[in-house]
C-alpha cells in the first residue's frame, strides 16, 4: 500500500511518515499543494491521499477538486484545523472520504487509514477470502487452510496489491508503484524475486499467481 501525505508542517509530516511506515505502508511526502497536485496528476499509483487543507501554493480543497476532476476515486483523508467546520464540509462535498481535525492522535489516524484503504480494497470487511486463503487487512495476517503464513513486509504488500486485483493483470511497473517510495530503487528483477517467494508460501490448491510473460502477474480467480 502506498500513501501520499500532503502536509506543510514538517514535524507532523515526519510523525505521519514514521507511523505509516511502521504499519507497513510505503509513504511519500510533499510540503505544498502544487507538488501534491503534480504528484497526483502523474501516474503514481497511490492507494490513499492524506491531505492537509491549509497548504501553501495551492489550497488543499483545490488539490482535491482537481483530483476528482480527473475522475480519480482514490480515498482521501483530509486534515483540518479544529475550528474550520466550513472547510471540512466543503472538503466532504468535494469528495473527501473522511477527515481529522488537528490535533489528533496518530493511533486514531492509523485506524482511519486502515478503514479507508479497506474500502479501497473492495469492501468494508476486514477479511478477504480467496479460496483457501484468508487475509485479515487490519492485522495484516494471511492464512492458508487456517494456518498462518509468515510474510515479509514486501511480500504482504505484494499480496495486498494482487488480492485487490484478483483475476486481473498487474504489470511489474504497477507493482513497483504500489510498493515503493520515491527514491527507492527496486528493479523488475527484485519484483520477480518477491513474487517467487510469495508463490512458495501461498500457492496451495487452487491459489495461483500466473506469470503473463512480458506483461506481469495475475492472481488467478478461483471459481466459487
Ligand atoms: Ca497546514
Amino acid at each position: 500500500m502506498r500513501i501520499l501525505i500532503a502536509e506543510d508542517d514538517q514535524v507532523l509530516a515526519d510523525g505521519l511518515l514514521r507511523t505509516l511506515r511502521a504499519s507497513g505502508a510505503a509513504a511519500d511526502h510533499v510540503p505544498d499543494g502544487s507538488q501534491a497536485d503534480a504528484a497526483l496528476a502523474t501516474k503514481n499509483e497511490f492507494d490513499l491521499l492524506i491531505l492537509d487543507l491549509g497548504l501553501p501554493r495551492m489550497h488543499g480543497l483545490e488539490v482535491l477538486r482537481r483530483l476528482r476532476g480527473r475522475g480519480s476515486a482514490m480515498p482521501v483523508l483530509i486534515l483540518t484545523a479544529a475550528d474550520s467546520v466550513e472547510e471540512r464540509v466543503k472538503g466532504l462535498d468535494l469528495g473527501a472520504d473522511d477527515y481529522m481535525a488537528k490535533p489528533f492522535s496518530l493511533h486514531e489516524l492509523e485506524a482511519r487509514v486502515r478503514a479507508l484503504t479497506r474500502r479501497g480494497l473492495g469492501g468494508a470487511s476486514a477479511t478477504i477470502k480467496h479460496g483457501p486463503l484468508t487475509y485479515d487487512q487490519s492485522g495484516r495476517v494471511a492464512m492458508v487452510d487456517g494456518k498462518m503464513v509468515e510474510l515479509s513486509a514486501r511480500e504482504l504488500g505484494l499480496l495486498e496489491v494482487l488480492l485487490q486485483r484478483a483475476g486481473r493483470l498487474v504489470s511489474k511497473d504497477q507493482l513497483v508503484e504500489h510498493l515503493c517510495e520515491w527514491g527507492e530503487e527496486v528493479s523488475n528483477n527484485a519484483i520477480e524475486v518477491y513474487v517467487h517467494r510469495l508463490r512458495k508460501k501461498i500457492e496451495k490448491g487452487p491459489i495461483r499467481i500466473a506469470t503473463v510473460r512480458g506483461l506481469g502477474y495475475c492472481l488467478e480467480k478461483i471459481p466459487a
